[in-house]
């Protein structure tokens, strides 16, 4: 069975060591495309060299975590890189970008302002250059969808989904996919399954968030950690499992949700298709 992950941070240092062979590894196990967003300008040159040598597709955009750093004119940046890589066709989405009012610095009046106006401007950078975005939801879902209603963009996909179901439909009513990953493996995510078990099929997409979000067999307690055993690292590899895991809890063969999740994640990411193997849709 053939698979893509939407998601994942296949540049990030936490693979530097190895990245070759964890990308060898996930295509083995079926994973054929790996759709890698950006977090930040001076990321951009090497997230599209490592889709291009990966056979993979990404995302270019400013994370919410890295608008601190981010410079005003890294806005204009990201005009010209979307314009010069629109003739490649590994270019799939504006991303990672959104709205993060999780983690504390970032909640101050004035971050949470400064947030908003990079969230903004990249959502107008979207619907200039016709590419879908891939967002970052974080306590922040109904100030997202109030950007969406603001700018309309094509749709894209919701990713690392948290929200309520209601939030959710808004989503899909904008033409966005929902991205499903470890967090919904954990028994105690009873919310989150609950969710996963009754959205409409067509709402779904998977991804692994890789190195983050490591599902329940690969994650390690803070006790465990503390007697020394490092947190397990995500990887792509980990995609048909967490497939597995989204098709028990709702109740459906996996081979019908393989395909269904594929389907959905061209419709909300067309460019993907020129990326991607025949095989992928057999
Ligand atoms: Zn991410």
């Amino acid at each position: 069975m053939r698979w893509i992950d939407t998601h994942c941070h296949l540049d990030a240092p936490e693979f530097d060591a190895d990245r070759d062979a964890v990308r060898a590894q996930a295509r083995e196990l079926g994973v054929d495309l790996c759709v890698l967003p950006a977090v930040q300008r001076a990321d951009w040159p090497r997230v599209q060299a490592l889709a291009a040598l990966h056979g993979d597709a990404y995302a270019l955009g400013i994370h919410p975590l890295y608008v601190p750093q981010a410079q005003d004119d890294d806005l204009l940046a990201l005009d010209h890189a979307l314009a010069q890589a629109l003739g490649d066709s590994r270019l799939v989405a504006v991303g990672e970008i959104g709205l993060d009012f999780f983690v504390p610095e970032l909640c101050a009046p004035e971050m949470r302002e400064r947030q908003w106006h990079f969230y903004i401007a990249q959502l107008q950078l979207a619907r200039k250059h016709g590419l879908p975005v891939i967002l970052h939801v974080r306590r922040s879902a109904d100030l997202l969808l109030k950007g969406l209603r603001q700018v309309k963009v094509m749709g894209g996909i919701a990713h690392a989904f948290n929200g309520s179901a209601q939030q959710a439909k808004q989503f899909v009513e904008q033409g966005f996919a929902l991205g499903f990953g470890g967090a919904m493996t954990y028994e105690r995510a009873t919310a989150l399954r609950a969710l996963a078990r009754t959205l409409p099929a067509h709402a779904l997409v998977l991804e692994t968030d890789s190195p983050d979000i490591p599902p329940h067999w690969l994650y390690q307690t803070a006790q465990a950690r503390a007697s020394g055993a490092p947190q397990g690292r995500n990887t792509p590899a980990e995609l048909p499992r967490i497939a597995q895991g989204l098709a028990d809890v709702r109740g459906q063969a996996l081979a019908e949700l393989q395909v269904q999740t594929t389907l959905n994640a061209i419709r909300v990411l067309p460019r993907l298709v020129r990326g991607l193997p025949l095989a992928a849709l057999a």
